[in-house]
């Protein structure tokens, strides 16, 4: 499944074959769809479209292109249309000085109008920006968004736009302009935003995939998007529907149907285990601190499994490549409940990993790494820093001597005989990734990795 994000059905350009766009849309896996209005007429058509349709929702909102009609009564009319249960968002408004169809003072009247409706009833607002990035960025932070947050649209910017816009709290939309030949800098920029922070949309009629250029878009289109956006992230398309899924859930409908917090989950071939909630670091890039969920997965559970719990996730571990000890916590906190699991997946002649921040031995009160021979056929460890000063400033450990106690975890692995790969995550100005390697592949001896935190696996 996948979600579509913004589109609209409620356009003219679906006078003859609305119901079958639907259809079609259901046949190819998509859903829930967001239909959003861009004048008053689409956005009453959207709400009935909300009304017929349990999978379908509505957005009420006024087109920058469409901004001079903006008036006190247009504005009241919209505050009622907002009431309706099925509304879940504002817009699409914001800037467009590509075309510029109404003056830019009226635009950005128009945009702080909607952005105060959408504070006032604390739904998300849907930004449309066009060649305007600046005074867009420059407005939102002045005017503020709603706590619900919201979500800059058809995306066209760069990494640093990206960056800005998921710090005044947006999320951030990919469409169909993703799969277009010449756009390989939308590409490398999908693959910086964490997961927890990206939608996808086909925003049809317009803007068709390349497969179906020159022809009226439609939601149907939106694995196409799926499929390049999972590409780009090297994530499979499995993975990327998911993550879109997830965030509409989050971002539109409040977590209303959310999952339960998962013991078990897949990414791309592996299957993870969630072993704990709890951590002897606190990260400041953690995922955990951020959102419940990773790569669209729940992973805020209300207990630390037991091992019967994990059993009965993995299933057969031959459907999986690897099952991987891991989780929002560091595993080893539970080290009796991983070795009798692993046991039981290598007498079924199943692959297994630990991912670790290399504080299980000081944990455990003993070296741990020898127990985890015959076990554990890959060690992870997140070295995250090239000493100790860096360590402690990037990872807050609740555990003195952290880092030496890292180190000396890895040592262990190695002299032990496990594959031991030690990892950093690259946070800017903080992390000296070429002194992690020298020190891993040089005086540790063992692989090195840079990983980014919102593409774990
Ligand atoms: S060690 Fe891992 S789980 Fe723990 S705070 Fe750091 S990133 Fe999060």
């Amino acid at each position: 499944m996948s979600a579509d994000s913004h589109c609209h059905l409620n356009d003219p350009a679906f006078g003859e074959d609305r119901s079958e766009a639907a259809q079609r849309a259901r046949d190819a896996g998509v859903g829930p769809i967001l239909n959003i209005g861009y004048d008053p007429a689409t956005s009453e058509a959207a709400i009935e479209l909300a009304e017929r349709h349990g999978d379908m929702y509505a957005s009420v909102g006024l087109h920058p292109h469409h901004a001079s009609m903006m008036s006190p009564q247009l504005a009241a009319e919209m505050e009622n249309m907002v009431a309706h249960k099925k509304v879940v968002a504002i817009g699409e408004t914001g800037l467009d000085y590509y075309r510029d169809r109404s003056p830019r003072d009226k635009q950005a009247e128009s945009f702080k109008i909607q952005l105060a409706l959408a504070r006032k009833v604390d739904k998300p607002i849907v930004i449309h920006c066009r060649d305007a990035m600046e005074d867009c960025l420059a407005l939102l932070r002045d005017e503020g968004i709603p706590k619900a947050g919201g979500v800059m649209h058809c995306f066209a910017g760069t990494e640093a736009d990206a960056k800005a816009a998921m710090d005044i709290g947006l999320y951030i939309s990919f469409a169909g302009n993703i799969t277009y030949p010449k756009a390989q800098n939308l590409r490398d920029v999908i693959k910086t935003i964490p997961a927890h922070r990206i939608l996808l949309e086909t925003d049809a009629p317009y803007l068709s995939p390349q497969k179906k250029r020159g022809k009226r878009n439609e939601p149907a289109y939106l694995p196409m998007i799926v499929a390049m956006a999972a590409e780009a992230r090297g994530v499979t398309e499995e993975d990327m529907g998911r993550v879109s899924v997830s965030n509409f859930n989050t971002l539109f409908l409040r977590g209303a149907t959310a999952s339960q917090g998962e013991i078990t989950y897949k990414i791309r071939d592996s299957l993870y285990i969630n072993v704990t909630r709890e951590c002897t670091n606190e990260c400041g890039f953690c995922v955990r601190f951020f959102s419940d969920t990773l790569q669209g997965h729940n992973l805020r559970i209300d207990h630390d499994p037991t091992a019967e719990e994990m059993i009965a996730g993995i299933g057969d571990p031959a459907d999986h490549s690897e099952i991987v000890f891991c989780g929002y916590g560091e595993p080893t906190l539970r080290l009796d409940r991983i070795k009798e699991v692993a046991r039981w997946v290598k007498e079924r002649g199943g692959r297994t990993r630990l991912d670790t921040n290399g504080h299980g031995s000081h944990i455990a009160g003993h070296d741990i790494a020898p127990e985890l021979v015959g076990l554990i056929d890959v060690v992870s460890v997140s070295l995250n820093a090239q000493d100790a000063g860096t360590y402690d400033e990037i990872c807050l450990p609740l555990i003195p001597d952290a880092w030496i106690k890292v180190i000396a975890f890895i040592k262990s692995a190695r002299d032990s005989g496990l594959d031991v790969t030690a990892s950093v995550v690259p946070v800017p100005e903080k992390v000296d990734v070429e002194a992690c390697r020298k020190l891993v592949e040089g005086d540790l001896g063992v692989k090195f990795r840079v990983r980014a935190y919102n593409l774990p696996g």
